[in-house]
């Protein structure tokens, strides 16, 4: 047999995380995983974006290449989704109402084509009609969509990957290249740091929001005249509702701002239905600052060979749609894994 190899993936992020779960049904009888990153789940860090998702899934619509890529890792990552909810009530995964009104549709929001991209699959879809959207609103849809509760789905990842014989290190590279060396036999690092290392295309999308007690039953995404948008998001397993939320390329700004609470909060006072309980007012557990690891023209999923023929595996940039595209961009890199001989073709399930 020949000598075990380690395969090193960067990053306990919820791509790090996705990958590192489905590489696990790829692998060889000789062959291991090892997760090495900074932060893991349970750390709190700014630069550690995913414990601050929201999150839920919003399909976005458009005809650019990174839209239309994206649409379709997001479809299969509502299928997957549908199944982890279905049959792992661990995972903090919810199917709730997705509802969105929108006061000034962008040209997309018009054009079948780039609606179709993204709203194909979709259950129980349905376009409101005027008499159904609050006054203010020119568009307005309904659908089926998952919520759910971040911190506890990186978590639950996580204790999967270490029960099916996954190894966890925790370590800060300085160069990706670091990754060979971490232990004996590494020809293949999987790259899912967040933001690449010095990539000029990689930059920060600040997003604030506000973690309140209130319960709501819909996730309601709210895209206001001036170009901004209010969202509330209902975290499964008790863990309160996000209220959201700001979207800041390039802020570097670590504290949360008072102002913008008051205004995410008046904002979801005024159009989001909070029930009974909440007593008109918010009760606020606490604020929530992350920085999205955005890429421009997207993601980058690619196989980049070094010259002694080991090979780097990139998968990161996932900026504002970690989640939602989580499974499709496992899925897809795994696929380049298998192109390349990383892995073997058929999955030990
Ligand atoms: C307020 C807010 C709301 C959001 N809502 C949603 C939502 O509703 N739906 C959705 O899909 N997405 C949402 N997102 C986006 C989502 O959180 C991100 O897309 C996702 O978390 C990115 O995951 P990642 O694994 O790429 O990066 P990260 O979660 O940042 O993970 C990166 C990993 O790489 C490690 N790492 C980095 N550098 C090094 C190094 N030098 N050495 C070792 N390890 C390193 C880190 O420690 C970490 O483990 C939201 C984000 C914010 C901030």
């Amino acid at each position: 047999m020949s000598e075990p190899e380690t395969i090193v993936i960067i990053g306990a992020g919820v791509i790090g995380l996705s990958t590192a779960l489905h590489i696990q049904q790829y692998l060889s009888p000789n062959q291991s995983v090892l997760l090495v990153a900074r932060d893991f789940p349970s750390d709190t860090s700014v630069n550690y974006t995913s414990p601050w998702a929201g999150a839920h899934y919003r399909p976005v619509p458009g005809s650019s290449p990174q839209v239309i890529r994206e649409a379709n890792q997001a479809q299969r990552t509502y299928e997957f989704m549908k199944r982890v909810a279905a049959h792992e009530p661990a995972a903090g995964v919810k199917f709730v109402q997705g509802i969105e009104h929108l006061e000034a549709p962008p040209r997309e929001y018009e054009d079948a084509e780039s609606l179709r991209n993204a709203h194909a699959g979709l259950d129980e879809y349905r376009r409101l009609s005027s008499s159904e959207v609050p006054s203010g609103v020119k568009w307005g849809i309904q659908y089926k969509t998952w919520v759910l509760n971040s911190p506890v789905y990186i978590a639950y990842m996580l204790r999967k990957f270490i029960l099916k014989g996954g190894r966890t290190r925790q370590y800060v590279l300085g160069n990706l290249k670091e990754g060979f060396f971490l232990e004996r036999n590494v020809r293949t690092v999987v790259h899912c740091s967040g933001l690449g290392f010095e990539d000029p295309k990689s930059f920060i999308i600040r997003g604030q929001t506000c973690l309140v007690r209130n319960p709501v039953s819909a996730t309601i995404t709210r895209q206001n005249k001036d170009g901004t948008w209010s969202f509330c998001i209902p975290r499964p397993l008790d863990g309160g509702t996000v209220i959201g939320g700001t979207k800041e390329p390039g802020n570097w700004d670590p504290n949360p701002s008072m102002e913008t609470r008051a205004t995410l909060l008046a904002n979801a006072k005024k159009w989001f239905p909070f029930t009974l309980e909440s007593g008109g007012e918010f009760d606020v557990i606490r604020d929530i600052v992350g920085r999205r690891p955005a890429r421009e023209g997207g993601m980058r999923i690619e196989v980049e060979k070094m010259n002694d023929g080991r090979q780097v595996v990139h998968a990161y940039g996932a900026g504002g749609r970690g989640y939602e595209i989580s499974r499709g961009v496992a899925e897809d890199t795994v696929a380049l894994m298998l192109e390349n001989g990383l892995l073997r073709e058929k999955a030990a399930l």
